[in-house]
């Protein structure tokens, strides 16, 4: 098993700190802010986004396959 432990850093989009994000990072992973302990949406990875996961109810999310 290679697993590869990262820790990234993303703005909080609610407190405008920068937070450390550890482990395996997925797309819409959720995680909770250090910072204002917000619930937060990975939406972008590389560099890594950070959105409120209920945010903008008319937006569709398209998954990129490329295959
Ligand atoms: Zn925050």
């Amino acid at each position: 098993m290679n697993t590869v432990i990262i820790t990234k850093k993303a703005k909080c989009p609610s407190c405008d700190e920068r937070i450390p994000i550890g482990g395996r990072l997925m797309l819409h992973q959720l995680v909770t802010c250090s910072n204002c302990e917000e619930d937060l949406e990975i939406v972008k990875l590389n560099p890594v986004i950070l959105d409120f996961p209920y945010y903008g109810d008319d937006e569709e999310i398209f998954w990129e396959d490329d295959y």
